[in-house]
């Protein structure tokens, strides 16, 4: 057994959670490429934006030199309900793969809505409420970030109308009922109710969705709606703004306690909780005072970073959303129904994309056999039952710590888990029951999405 002088929980006390957010773009030399009107291809201003989102989270949007943004006392007083979150030592995961590397986890599945989304979820809506708004629109996909807003929304009284795309409103009426329960109104996507759904079902009837048709109706419908703005739950650098608290949490505990992480690993759909947890780390690494290797896993059905273009390309199915130049597979690429719903987006953070086009971020894909084995096998012996999402980043911790036994070298590796998975048992059953499968995109069905992608240079 290692060394117990590192408690099981690093916990950070109340007094020492952040005071503010830390914006990584100012540290980049090369700053993310900015978001474009799909009309005229300039970049967008702000006054273009606040139809579309609140006034306060246009201004974190396009902020690309202030480091430290101050976190609200209303915010962080909702934060000292459930932060900080704990980062554990996975003493029992390193005794049973036998490694002589040293992980960590940072948890985030400590609150109801189950992931780390709420942290973000908490800000916009109290921007939103800041500004007098009556609401907002989001969508869903697999239904993490519709409950973390829908409770954000119950807390500041504001309205929350959630689209969610249709495979999940029929698979996860738990989620659903969830967010109805904190009184957000939920309707599956594609629908009727919007000009943009309706097109989508005239052209693709029997569509089981996607969340950039879900993005489409939800942005329609909070610009025809005075008094609603839009609100998103990953993707966009204000999201990775709020998701720092996670990293800069588990920089400083780690602090507290001497320890050095050789190795940053996270589960990339949006690129968010990876964004946040290795805000505070690339930080240094861009800034010349550590080194760090960053990791972001993503599933092998919907492959953005290893397998995707970096271009200008809409954030929704529909075409009316700004354009923001990532690492995409094309916004009309529908990935297979894999069972990590928080993964299937088509495209990346432009701040991470960015990074990775400079080599500072790696990128690994997976199959989901494979990771919900290494769920199992971190289930087992930590006693959380994890996500499918955050799945991902143990399947590659695991890999790596494995590494570490055939080389006898003792890496310290940290990691996110992102949210447990309660709503994902029919996952679980399809894995257990033997009938889970692999989809893999063909190099024809990207080539076919990549093909469509707006011409802008
Ligand atoms: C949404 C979600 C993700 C992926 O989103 P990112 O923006 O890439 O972080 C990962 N894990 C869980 C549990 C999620 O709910």
């Amino acid at each position: 057994m290692p060394s117990k002088e590192i408690p099981y929980k690093i916990y950070l006390e109340e007094g020492e959670m952040p005071k503010a957010w830390y914006n990584l773009r100012a540290d980049m030399k090369n700053k993310p490429a900015p978001l474009l009107n799909p009309g005229t291809l300039q970049p967008l201003t702000a006054e273009e934006l606040s139809p579309i989102f609140c006034e306060e989270l246009v201004a974190q949007e396009l902020d690309e030199t202030t480091p430290f943004i101050e976190i609200p006392d209303e915010i962080r007083n909702f934060y000292k309900m459930y932060r900080p979150s704990p980062l554990v030592r996975a003493y029992c995961l390193e005794e049973k793969l036998q490694t002589p590397a040293k992980i960590y986890y940072k948890f985030e599945g400590n609150n109801t809505s189950g992931s780390h989304k709420l942290n973000s979820a908490i800000a916009q809506a109290y921007y939103a409420k800041k500004q007098g708004l009556k609401g907002v629109t989001t969508e869903t996909g697999a239904g993490q970030w519709g409950t973390a807003l829908s409770m954000a929304c119950s807390y500041f009284d504001l309205d929350c109308k959630v689209y969610m795309v249709k495979v999940s409103y029929e698979q996860k009426p738990f989620r659903r009922e969830v967010m109805r329960t904190y009184g957000a109104s939920v309707v599956p996507s594609p629908s009727e109710t919007t000009e943009v759904g309706k097109k989508i079902l005239a052209e693709h009837p029997g569509t089981t969705g996607s969340l950039g048709c879900a993005i489409s109706e939800a942005v329609e419908v909070a610009t025809k709606n005075p008094g609603y703005r839009y609100v998103l739950g990953s993707v966009l650098n204000q999201v990775l703004l709020h998701q720092s608290v996670i990293g800069i949490e588990a920089h400083d505990a780690m602090k507290k306690y001497g320890i050095k992480p050789d190795m940053i690993i996270g589960c990339a759909g949006g690129g968010s909780n990876l964004g946040g947890l290795i805000a505070p780390f690339m930080g240094e690494k861009l800034r010349g005072e550590a080194d760090y290797e960053f990791i972001a896993v993503e599933p092998a059905s919907c492959p953005s970073f290893t397998r995707g273009t970096y271009a200008y390309d809409f954030c929704d199915t529909g075409m009316i959303c700004p354009l923001a130049k990532m690492y995409t597979l094309g916004s009309s690429f529908i990935p297979s129904a894999n069972h990590a719903g928080g993964l299937r987006f088509h495209g990346m953070s432009s701040t991470l994309s960015q990074l990775y086009h400079d080599g500072y971020l790696k990128a690994v894909s997976v199959e989901q056999t494979e990771v919900f084995k290494a769920a199992e096998q971190f289930a087992r012996v930590e006693g959380i039952l994890p996500a499918p999402e955050s799945s991902h980043a143990i399947k590659v911790a695991i890999d790596e710590a494995q590494k570490c036994k055939e080389t006898g070298e003792e890496k310290t590796i940290l990691f996110g888990l992102t949210g447990t998975g309660y709503f994902d048992l029919v996952a679980y059953q399809k894995f257990n029951d033997g009938e889970m499968t692999d989809t893999i995109p063909t190099d024809e069905d990207i080539a076919a999405s990549i093909a469509r992608l707006p011409k802008v240079d």
